[in-house]
């Protein structure tokens, strides 16, 4: 198990990393925010314990950038006696759970093992990504229509396309950011690649009986509507 702790405060860091380590957990520390996020985002770990209160970018703003990125790792924030208000808005931005300074360490493990353990059972089932009557699971490449069972399979690029089209949820996507999502900076697809491929997954709707569409939105873009 990896632990990512991010928290300024040096002699109390050290001895959670000495008593994390007595554990068998293999901890990374970060001593104020901005490392604390470039860890967090390069590298993956099963847990982050997160203090609020920290030099160069607080907690709340690195918990709320990790999820921004879809980064589901389980987060624990640290939180003094008086920050009330911040226990709300880590539960708010995406924490899973939190601890009051100061704590027994006996009381993390536990919390530990529980969010740990849950990340494991969420992950044996593939997770959902949904608009409309439509969803796809995560790591497979079928399309479902909710309402009459319908699938279809996606393939390459088709799949790429509407998961990006389905993570957005309704929103305009552009020409430009689909071909950079789907096809990456470095390519020769150009906007026709893009209407070759809408109008495949616009048959492959068609197929399923699915309500939900793809509109396009002159001069913008596409959107599911
Ligand atoms: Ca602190």
């Amino acid at each position: 198990m990896r632990i990512l702790l991010v928290e300024d405060e040096k002699g109390f860091a050290e001895a959670l990393c000495t008593s994390l380590k007595t554990e068998h957990y293999v901890v990374d520390w970060a001593a104020d925010g901005e490392e604390g996020l470039d860890l967090a985002l390069s590298d993956v770990y099963d847990a982050i314990i997160l203090d609020i209160m920290l030099p160069k970018m607080n907690g709340l703003e690195i918990l709320s950038e990790i999820r921004k990125q879809s980064i589901s790792t389980p987060v624990i924030m640290l939180t003094a006696k008086s920050e009330l208000n911040d226990k709300i808005t880590g539960l708010d931005t995406g924490a899973d759970d939190y601890l009051t300074k100061p704590f027994h360490r006996e009381e993390l493990f536990a919390r530990l093992r529980a969010l740990t353990r849950r990340q494991t059972t969420d992950s044996a089932t593939p997770s959902e990504i949904a608009f409309g009557d439509i969803y796809m699971l995560q790591g497979g490449n079928e399309l479902y229509c909710r309402k009459n069972g319908n699938t279809m399979t996606l393939n390459g690029k088709e799949f790429q396309l509407m998961e990006y089209l389905l993570r957005n949820g309704g929103q305009i996507v552009s020409r430009e950011q689909i071909i950079e999502k789907v096809w990456g900076y470095d390519t020769e697809a150009e906007y026709n690649n893009v209407e070759v491929y809408i109008s495949f997954l616009r048959k492959k709707l068609t197929f399923l009986k699915a309500e939900t569409s793809i509109q396009t939105v002159r001069k913008l873009g596409y959107r599911l509507v």
